[in-house]
């Protein structure tokens, strides 16, 4: 059985503003102080896992044991098997030092070509306590990558992608909309259902 989240507060240990704001608005309804890595100035971890899970449990024991406090991480990305899993757990860094996402979504697109164009999200959600302890739950919503972008909404690869059943990408879908169906929120039910009773 998982172990409940009984604290207050919550860091959450991610300095990407996009992930920020979701995770946040999933954790609204739960009453919990939520604190950005960023505000407690916490460095960020070298994310040599091999695995989206590796890389949230790193994150979330380094932002637990700097911080004293519980930590929540989330190390999520884009798979397309027509690209071997690519960019996977690197989808951050296909955006270069500038984090400039059209660079990484143009890349998508070329490596891609004519090949099959089936891909989906992954999200690994790590909790961590100061103390070691470590749960972990994961979420994937299925799709297809489109050309061009489409849409100003969510972040990273969002303007690519159309999850199965939808018409529009997420860069186009009301912000309630993708946390309905995306892999972060299939994540957080998971976490919501087993640690915060
Ligand atoms: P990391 O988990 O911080 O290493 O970075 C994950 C990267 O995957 C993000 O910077 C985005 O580019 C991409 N990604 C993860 N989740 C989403 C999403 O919900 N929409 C679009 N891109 C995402």
């Amino acid at each position: 059985m998982a172990r409940p989240l009984t604290e207050k507060s919550l860091v959450v240990a991610s300095h990407n503003p996009g992930k920020v704001r979701e995770i946040s608005a999933l954790l609204a309804p739960f009453g919990l102080k939520v604190i950005p890595a960023a505000e407690l100035s916490l460095a960020e971890p070298v994310e040599d896992g091999a695995t989206f899970a590796e890389n949230a449990k790193i994150k979330a024991l380094a932002a637990a044991r700097a911080s004293g406090l519980p930590a929540l991480s989330d190390d999520s990305g884009l798979v397309v098997p027509a690209l071997d899993g690519a960019p996977g757990i690197y989808s951050a860094r296909w955006a270069g030092p500038s984090k400039d996402f059209t660079i990484a979504m143009r890349k998508v697109i070329d490596d891609v070509a004519d090949c099959d164009r089936s891909a989906h999200f992954i999200c690994a959600l790590a909790l961590a306590w100061p103390d070691g302890t470590i749960e972990h739950f994961e979420g994937r919503v299925d799709g297809a990558l489109v050309w061009p972008m489409r849409g100003q909404g969510g972040f990273g690869y969002d303007p690519i992608f159309v999850a199965d059943g939808h018409d529009i990408t997420f860069g186009e879908m009301d912000p309630d909309d993708k946390h309905a169906i995306s892999h972060r929120a299939e994540a957080f039910k998971k976490f919501t259902a087993a640690c915060l009773k």
